[in-house]
Order: C-alpha cells, then structure tokens, then sequence
C-alpha cells in the first residue's frame, strides 16, 4: 500500500486528514550475523519495502492504532496504562513506541495511527522494526522531540525488548532509522559508530537477490537465547566483556582456554564474523566488490556449522545458488528461517532464481519468495 492509500484510509477511518505520512523501510543484513549482541559489527541495508504510518497527535491521553493489514478494527489504548509484557497483539510495538518515548520524559499526550506495510513478516527482514521506526519518527517530528535517529532507533530497541519482551539487539532499528539510498551501513554496536558505505550493486553490473523460504522464523525463541547465553558465557570465560573484545588474531589462543565445545563454536563464530565484517568493508571501499562473494559464502558456512542455526531450506538457497553460478550466498537474519542473500552477476540472476525454484519443487518444500534488494533509503516524512 503506498502513501496515497494510508493517508486516505486515515482519513476514511479518523474522519480527518493525518498531520502528515511517514515509511520506516525492512533491512537485510548484508553481513555480521548474531554479533549485535556481542558488542561486533552489523552491516545492514535498507530494503525498498517498508511500513507507512498516517499519524496526527491527540491531546486527550488516548492512542488509537490500525493496521491495514490485518483484520480486527483500531484499537484504543491510553498511554498511561500501557504496562510492559501484557499486549500480545501486534500493537504492542507501536504501544511500544509511545510507552518508551513516555518512559524517557517525553510528553506524548496521544495519536491517532494508520499503518501498512510491503515489509514481509516473520522472513527476518525486520517488518517489526519498521512498524516501531515509522511510529517513533512521526512521534518524535508531530512532538518535536529533537531526538536523533540514533537515539530514535535506542528508544525503539527498548520498546521491542521490554515492552513487547522480545530480546533483540539494536541493527534493525538503527538500520531503519539511519540507512541511506546506495548505501549500506557499517554499525559498531558497541558505540553505536556508524560509516555509510556505497554500495551500488547495479552500476557494477550485479544485483543482490532476497530469498525468502517461507519457513517462519517466529518458533526460535528459545534457541535465540540459547546462543545468546552461550555467547555470554563464553565472554565470562574469557575474562571480556563481550567477545568482540576477542581480536581475531588471538583466536586459537582464546579457544584453547575453552573445555566447551558448543560454546567454543560460539566463541568462533562470532569472532570470525566480525572479522569477515571488517574485511567487507575493506572490500567495498577499495572497490573491490565481487571479492565479497566468498566472505558472505564463508559466513554462511559458520552460521551453519559453528553457530547452527542454519535449516535445510537455506542450505538449498545457498548450495543451489553457489552452484548454478553466484558470486557469495549466505543466510541472513537470525536463522531457522527467513531469508537468504544471494549476490550475483545481473546476466546470471534469471538463471540462479530458476535452479533455486526448481530445487524447492524437487525437495517438495514450500516456494520461495524470490526479489531483488536495492539498497534503499531509511526512514523519512513523505508528506
Ligand atoms: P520480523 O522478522 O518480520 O521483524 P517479528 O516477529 O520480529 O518478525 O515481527 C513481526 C510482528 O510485527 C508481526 O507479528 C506483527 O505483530 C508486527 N507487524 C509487522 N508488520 C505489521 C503490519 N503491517 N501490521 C501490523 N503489525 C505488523
Ligand atoms: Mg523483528
């Protein structure tokens, strides 16, 4: 649904024009998987699909939310009853949004909000933080609250993780909030330094494809917190407060000191894949862009034997595409599902996302949803 359609629905809805239209977009994240919440690197991009909100402000302490997208009318809420954990429903993250706003001192009396959005849910492609980012910037323009997107996105996060309850670390918010057009975005999520890196696939002649496997990623919970209490546990080991703190040159030494298989697996994971990072980065600012191919391919190979959170739906995306000529393939997002990224030549994505198709139909598994992603702009005011 695009901006015309949200503000008129606003407006069939509310019986008022909105204040104005916001989108906040999706992102992939290109590189640096699970390292967000090791204090590593993160490198996500914007993807052109996003949420849009019409929002106008109220004044009466009351919040009025609807989502196109679903059945179920708008839903009334007032800000000063919100209480974390108890909401369910997806209104929880635009409550969300207010609560933590509220909570940080900020006078947010109300708002009326009209929401839908092209981001896919539940393929890691992040259609939460969208829904969360979209809200936070209407808020923090109609309130004209100064917050940075950096900060905008921290609110978010602390939305998502105590108020809906969900332990995220901070890419995909920051990746809404900050991404630019062309580019994607180094983030250190320690300091939350970030660098826009070019990334121009189509002027070099190649395009990154999304496969989305249709398997649902929503039933790892308990596994997320598995790897991420192994993480932590590995870091304690090690004496460090977070195992970015591990150079990628002491490696071997720091796991010769771990008894622990799986966390010593962990530990490699994490460690290696902040160095695959760094080397992106090195890669695309030299110019040297198809040289990223076998780093994104490495990564997936770790996500799959030491971190392990792979499934055989990517596999397939992954080993299919490598085979029928890709230049890197990797699995993307938290794992068990969701989505993969396949980087390539242009003249060969015809080819790749017809092998990838026929093998899903060979192995009996549910169509893959196959789309380019262009790099795409972050979250904006459109009217
Ligand atoms: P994702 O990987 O897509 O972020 P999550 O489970 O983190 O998956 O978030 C998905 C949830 O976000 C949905 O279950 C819903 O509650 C909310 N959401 C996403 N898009 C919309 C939308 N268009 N309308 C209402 N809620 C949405
Ligand atoms: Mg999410």
């Amino acid at each position: 649904m695009g901006a015309v359609e949200v503000r008129d629905g606003f407006t069939a809805l509310y019986g008022a024009e909105p204040e104005g239209v916001w989108s906040a977009p999706g992102r992939v994240n290109l590189i640096g998987e699970h390292t967000d919440y090791n204090d590593g690197f993160v490198m996500p991009f914007a993807l052109p699909h996003t949420a849009t909100a019409a929002v106008s402000r109220r004044e009466d302490g009351v919040v009025r939310l609807h989502s196109a997208d679903l059945d179920g009318g708008v839903v009334e809420l007032r800000p000063d009853d919100l209480v974390p954990q108890a909401d369910k429903e997806w209104t929880a993250y635009p409550a969300g949004v207010v609560w933590a706003l509220r909570e940080a001192g900020h006078p947010v009396t109300g708002a009326d909000i009209h929401l839908s959005s092209t981001v896919p849910v539940g393929a890691g492609l992040s259609s939460s933080a969208a829904v969360e980012v979209v809200v936070a910037l209407a808020l923090n323009d109609l309130y004209e609250l100064g917050l940075q997107r950096w900060q905008l996105a921290r609110l978010c996060q602390r939305a998502e993780n105590v108020y809906v309850g969900a332990p995220t670390g901070i890419m995909d918010q920051t990746a809404s909030a900050c991404c630019e057009d062309g580019h994607a975005l180094f983030l250190d999520t320690r300091d939350l330094g970030q660098k826009q890196i070019p990334f121009d696939l189509a002027a070099e002649g190649m395009r990154l494809l999304v496969v989305d496997t249709r398997v649902k990623h929503a039933h790892n919970e308990g596994e997320y917190g598995k790897r991420r209490a192994g993480c932590e546990k590995g870091a304690a080991l090690l004496g460090v407060d977070a195992l970015r703190d591990i150079a990628y040159d002491d490696l071997d030494a720091a796991l010769a000191r771990l008894e622990d298989e799986e966390v010593r697996r962990l530990v490699r994971h994490v460690v290696t894949e902040d160095a695959r990072v760094e080397r992106v980065v090195a890669l695309l600012e030299s110019g040297d862009t198809r040289a990223i191919g076998p780093v994104l391919t490495a990564g997936h190979a770790s996500l799959r034997d030491d971190f392990r959170i792979s499934c055989p739906e990517l596999d397939l995306v992954v080993d299919t595409a490598l085979a029928s000529g890709a230049l890197g393939a990797r699995m993307t997002g938290g794992g068990f599902g969701g989505s993969a990224i396949v980087l390539a030549e242009a003249t060969d994505v015809d080819t790749i996302t017809k092998a990838v198709e026929e093998a899903f139909a060979a192995a009996s598994f549910t169509a893959p949803r196959v789309f380019e992603a262009v790099p795409s702009p972050g979250a904006r005011r459109i009217s």
